[in-house]
Formats: structure tokens, sequence, C-alpha cells
């Protein structure tokens, strides 16, 4: 099954891919942390990024595209993948299109803006292995360590109130046209984001199978 989750940022669509992706023993394909990874190890794509991202605008499409389309061809996407935080624009979405990937859902975890950036200032991110967490709503086991790998757990520079205003801003301009673009296909479901995680989990595991 390929899905897509679609939402602002902040959300929630990242830690809901962790959860889905487990349960359907799919990979959970996050271009963001993939960008960061790039912009860790000082790779082209990641210098290309990085000052973007800084700001909170969108990578070019074409330096995106390049990395997705390399990601989808590995083998544990035979089976099918979930893409978090792709596509973005309505040319992203072409391109996926292009590519000849057939998509069966966009769920859509809606939150309302004001909600977003009261929740983004709790929002924590692993060094590691980019595993998300909120101090309030999903704290890691250990104050500042990852439950999963042990690395380093950090605020984003981009989750800064200033970048996410912006970021929703770019959010609205580019990314919400992907709703009409795919309720058109008769593709979207929006799942209503809720404050508990699991809750969150429950309705959009049914959006998926219903
Ligand atoms: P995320 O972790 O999904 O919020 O992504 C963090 C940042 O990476 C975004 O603010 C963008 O700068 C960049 N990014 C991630 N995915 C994309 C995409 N599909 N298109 C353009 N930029 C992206």
């Amino acid at each position: 099954m390929n899905l897509i989750f679609l939402g602002a940022p902040g959300a929630g669509k990242g830690t809901q891919a962790e959860v889905v992706c487990k349960e359907l023993n799919i990979p959970a394909i996050s271009t963001g942390n993939m960008l960061r990874e790039a912009v860790k190890n000082g790779t082209k794509a990641g210098l290309a990024a990085k000052e973007f991202m800084d700001r909170g605008d969108l990578v070019p499409d074409e330096v995106v595209i390049g990395i997705l389309k390399d990601r989808i061809a590995e083998d544990d996407a035979k089976n099918g993948f979930i893409l978090d935080g792709f596509p973005r624009t309505v040319a992203q979405a072409e391109a996926l299109e292009k590519m000849g990937v057939n998509i069966d859902k966009v769920i859509e975890i809606h939150v309302a803006d004001e909600a977003i950036t009261a929740r983004m200032s709790g929002r924590r991110v692993c060094e590691g292995c980019g595993n998300s967490y909120h101090i309030e709503y999903k704290p890691t086991k250990v104050e500042g360590i990852c439950d999963a790998c042990g690395a380093k757990v950090v605020q984003r520079i981009d989750d800064k109130p200033e970048t996410v205003i912006s970021r929703l801003k770019t959010y609205h301009e580019k990314t919400a046209p992907l709703k009409d673009f795919y309720a058109a296909k008769g593709k979207l479901v929006t799942v209503e984001g809720q404050d508990e995680i699991a809750e969150t989990s429950k309705l959009t595991l049914a959006a998926i199978k219903g």
C-alpha cells in the first residue's frame, strides 16, 4: 500500500507515520529526515538544502524529487511505503505520477494553526535516528535521550516560533493545494488530529483501512 501523509508542519504526521509504518510493516519515508541527514553529512543535496530549511522555506523541487526517487527504488519500499512530508507542491505530486507511482490514499492530519504554534515549542527530534518526541505529549523515557537509539534529543532550528509561522504560511500557499489535487482523484481522507497521539493513531488506521 502506497500512502501519503499530508498536513501542516507540527500536525503530527511524522509521529503518526512512525506508528502506522510498524502496524503495516512498510517504511515511513520522511524527506525532512533525509534532508537533515544530508545536511549533517555535508552531501551535495544537503549543501543545496540547508539555507532553505533554516529559513523554513521549501527546498527546490528538483533536489527533493531526486532524493525521493532514489529512496523509493530501494528494496524495503517494494511492498509499499508511507510518504511523510512529500509531496509538498503540486509539481512534486506530478513528478510522482511521472515516476509511475500509484498512490492508494492520502491521509490529511488536520490541526488548526493556533494549536500547531502552541504545540511546536515542545517538539523535539533525535539527532541520531530522527525519531520525534514532544516534552508533554510524547516524552522520552530519560530526559533528552532518544528511547530508540540513545542519541541526544534536541529542538530543531526550524521549530523556533518565527520560523514556524513562516513554515505555516508556506504550507498554506504551496502544500494545501494538494488537498484539492488528491480530493479530485477521490484519494483524500481527512483525520482530525487529537491531543492524544494514540487517539489520532486509531483514527488514522481506521481511515487507511476504511
Ligand atoms: P519536515 O521535517 O517534513 O518538516 O521538513 C523539514 C524541512 O525540510 C522543510 O521545512 C523543508 O525546508 C524541507 N523539506 C522536507 N520535505 C520537503 C519537500 N517535499 N519539498 C521541499 N522541501 C522539503
